[in-house]
């Protein structure tokens, strides 16, 4: 399994203004109790590894936010609901919410550039590249996999204009459809593709298995799924458990750990190309937990104190990448049966 370590020129500011995003989770909380306070059936296992969840490491580990209590698998390291939703309502929540509705028009309107630039064109850049390493035909069927997000389909268009593009989307995110110019099929379709692309979009499901094996058997043979996720395993998360700014109920259900996800692709048939931690933003989300007031690690409180100029802070976030340490996971898995090149 391959990773790579890349400089992706990400800022906080330019994904997380500050003021919109404290309304957003203004709303988010006011949302919530509408949305989720119908709960189903509590978790006996991880989602992830299938390991039973009475097996908590340390015992017990487990922690509330905003009305949505999350468990940390003793055996794989993920973060995880610990009880499952109403799907009609975490639809409703996607489609109606005022929180969606602010994300999408205050949010998304201000760092829709940024984003565009900064992490969109950078993946189907990487997406591209990696193509060269298969035998594929010409001309591609490519889809997104939720949520949808322009820019990931326009740019592969803008460097292969040959490729069939398509965006599938499931009833848990309709309402982040934020694309124009592409065609949204049901989840259900029986259409194939040669490669799929998703942004985030696998911390929504409830149930990551069935988004995996959805995604194997919407890959024709030898396909390419590139995706993009929010692990658990990051150090910021690591660091500050229920105080993690990356763990945002109900946006991400789960956290994948780095081990766990690995196992997880490989139950679906999945052969791990590639596992890289490209986040630049953990130093950074650090750095604000502690002019917070947030309880951080000795080891941690004295390299921002003493260590934070702007080297030592590129070679940490670096060190993170070379180690998979960083929250943000950029995966590439190759559904078997086709030789590589
Ligand atoms: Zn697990």
């Amino acid at each position: 399994m391959e990773f790579s370590t890349v400089f992706l020129d990400v800022q906080e500011k330019d994904v997380r203004p500050m003021d919109e995003y404290n309304g957003y989770l203004d709303r988010l909380k006011q949302d919530i109790p509408n949305y989720y306070a119908e709960k189903g059936e509590s978790r006996m296992t991880c989602p992830v590894c299938n390991a039973s969840l009475s097996n908590m490491h340390p015992p017990g580990e487990e922690f509330t936010k905003n009305l949505i209590t999350y468990v940390k698998c003793g055996s794989c390291s993920s973060v995880v609901a610990k009880e499952k939703f109403v799907l009609s309502n975490i639809q409703a929540f996607f489609t109606e919410s005022e929180s969606r509705k602010y994300w999408m028009t205050e949010i998304w309107s201000k760092t829709s550039e940024a984003r565009i630039e900064k992490i969109y064109q950078p993946f189907v850049s990487w997406a591209q590249g990696r193509l060269l390493d298969y035998d594929f035909a010409e001309a591609l069927s490519v889809a997104e996999f939720l949520p949808n997000q322009p820019g990931l389909l326009e740019g592969w268009k803008r460097v292969r204009s040959k490729d069939n593009l398509s965006a599938f989307a499931s009833c848990v995110t309709t309402g982040t459809n934020l694309g124009e110019s592409v065609t949204i099929h049901s989840i259900e379709t029986n259409e194939k593709v040669d490669i799929l692309m998703s942004v985030d979009g696998l911390n929504r499901f409830e149930d990551p298995a069935r988004a995996l094996s959805w995604a194997i058997e919407h890959l024709n043979p030898g396909g390419l799924f590139f995706f993009t996720t929010t692990l658990s395993t990051g150090i910021e998360t690591l660091e500050l458990g229920a105080d993690s700014y990356n763990v945002l109920p109900p946006d991400r259900l789960f956290l994948p750990s780095y081990e766990g996800l690995q196992a997880l692709a490989a139950r679906a048939g999945f052969e791990v190309v590639e596992f890289s931690t490209p986040g630049m933003l953990d130093a950074a989300l650090l750095r604000h937990a502690e002019k917070e007031g947030r309880k951080l690690s000795p080891t941690i409180q004295y390299f921002l104190n003493n260590r934070s100029v702007e080297n030592d802070v590129k070679e940490f976030q670096s060190t993170l990448q070379k180690l998979r340490l960083s929250a943000f996971g950029r995966v590439l898995l190759h559904k078997k049966d086709c030789k590589k090149t």
